[in-house]
């Protein structure tokens, strides 16, 4: 059988892993120049590997620490304790484990070690948590550190799906740098699969006959099946046309998703702007959220990426590039107290607009519970995967996208009765 994999992200790669394992004719087909997608490590920034895109793994007990330990991967641990630095909303500076421990309001809005009622239907997770009691204080603190890592607005997101997301218990705790870089993971992953990069792929014909997919320089591709792992942003952008139309179903899946919008920030210093220990700081101002991919490896200088999601990232966006960039950096100059300080050279990586992923990941929409898995549903011979369609306490990550590659790998072998 000849199978069509649209996307060389992680969730195209890992499915056409796994149907190349299995024996079959699997060819990739990529927009960009690159693999990865939204995993982008760059290693022309710095003497070590800086990521654009994902930089963590997301829990001790996630699938890629099978890759991890299969390829001999080094990890570095970020312990959120006392190497992470959190100005509260009343001005002072504590470590977060100072934080957690003086302020107990804080530390439920970093551990959420209570019991949760149930979310009403189409409550969004802002609604949600004034109707459990959260003050306004703890929901700016929602605001600047779950709720940006959630990756959108808390306002525009359902309250059901961020519980489930927050209390995730199945793919344990802690996040974790790879210092390699994520670059091992999906080169390894791509190893001896035929790739077409540079294809931009314009229309997918689909129907009892198999798929074709057309691309823009022109040429053709078919295949008895296809596996879609195009971003949602491209999938609601109409970028991408689907012959005939896709069905009713599927549309009302991708209407009841949204695409976040979450960008990263990257300073390069020639000299350590903070103590060596220090990992990250949660400012009040807006970048909120800074981590120095630099901390733990002996390296000169310091690199410091802020990572910025929802309104926060569409605020500074209306800036443009440079204010954008500027507006990051003063910010942190007075976060530090440190008007003098000067990065060398500094980056901005636009996701949302960039034209192959038009934002950052997805969020459910409030009163969309189950979107994720509609549009995960097969329609023969179309199979789908990609971080959207993840299990809602996967999606948006890393592990989330592979295990939809797996899973589109799985039906279309299943569908093909082998
Ligand atoms: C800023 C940022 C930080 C993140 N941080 C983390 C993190 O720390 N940890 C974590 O686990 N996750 C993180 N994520 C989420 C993670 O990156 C994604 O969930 C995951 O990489 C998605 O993989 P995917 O294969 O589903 O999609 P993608 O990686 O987007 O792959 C889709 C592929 O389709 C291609 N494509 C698009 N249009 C076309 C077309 N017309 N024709 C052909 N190909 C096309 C794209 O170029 C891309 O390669 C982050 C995401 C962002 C944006």
């Amino acid at each position: 059988m000849t199978i069509l994999v649209i996307g060389a992200g992680v969730a195209g790669l890992s499915a056409a892993h796994d149907l190349a394992q299995a024996g079959e004719a699997v060819t990739v087909l990529e927009a960009r120049d690159r693999l990865g997608g939204r995993v982008y490590t760059r290693h022309d920034v710095a003497s070590f590997p800086i990521e654009f895109g994902a930089e963590l793994i997301h829990g001790d007990r996630v699938v890629t620490w099978d890759w991890v330990r299969r390829l001999g991967l080094h990890i570095l641990n970020w312990p959120k304790q006392d190497e992470s630095l959190v100005r509260m909303e009343d001005g002072r500076w504590l470590t977060m484990r100072q934080a957690c421990d003086q302020d107990p309001d804080f530390a439920l809005t970093r551990t959420w070690a209570r019991d949760f009622p149930t979310p009403q239907d189409g409550e969004s997770f802002a609604a949600y948590l004034e109707r459990v009691g959260f003050s306004a204080e703890q929901i700016r603190y929602v605001r600047r550190s779950f709720g940006n890592a959630l990756g959108e607005d808390i306002d525009l997101v359902d309250a059901r799906a961020a519980l489930d997301e927050i209390q995730d218990k199945e793919s344990g705790k802690g996040d974790f740098r790879l210092v390699e870089g994520y670059s091992a993971f999906y080169n390894a992953l791509a190893e001896g699969l035929d790739i077409r990069l540079n294809c931009v792929v314009q229309r997918i014909t689909w129907g009892a006959a198999g798929v074709e997919v057309l691309c823009a320089d022109g040429q053709r591709h078919q295949g008895q099946a296809a596996v879609v792992t195009l971003p949602l942003g491209v999938l609601q952008s109409g970028a991408v046309c689907f012959e005939p139309e896709l069905p009713v179903d599927k549309q009302a899946a991708l209407a009841g998703l949204r695409m976040g919008a979450s960008i990263k920030m990257i300073y390069v210093f020639e000299q350590p702007i903070t103590e060596p220990h220090i990992m990250a700081i949660y400012s009040r101002l807006n970048p909120p959220t800074w981590w120095s991919p630099s901390a733990g490896r002996d390296v000169p200088g310091q690199v410091w990426t802020a990572f910025i999601s929802g309104n926060w990232a569409r605020q500074l966006l209306a800036l443009g590039e440079e204010g954008a960039l500027q507006a990051g950096l003063d910010a942190l100059r007075q976060e530090l107290g440190r008007p003098d300080l000067q990065p060398v050279a500094r980056y901005l990586q636009n996701w949302p607009q960039d034209p192959f992923t038009l934002g950052g990941y997805s969020v459910v929409k409030a009163g969309h519970y189950g979107a994720r898995e509609k549009l995960a549903a097969p329609t023969p011979p179309l199979f789908w995967a990609g971080e959207a369609s993840a299990r809602t306490h996967q999606a948006a990550t890393v592990h989330g996208a592979y295990l939809t590659g797996r899973r589109a790998a799985a039906e279309i072998l299943a569908w093909s009765g082998r």
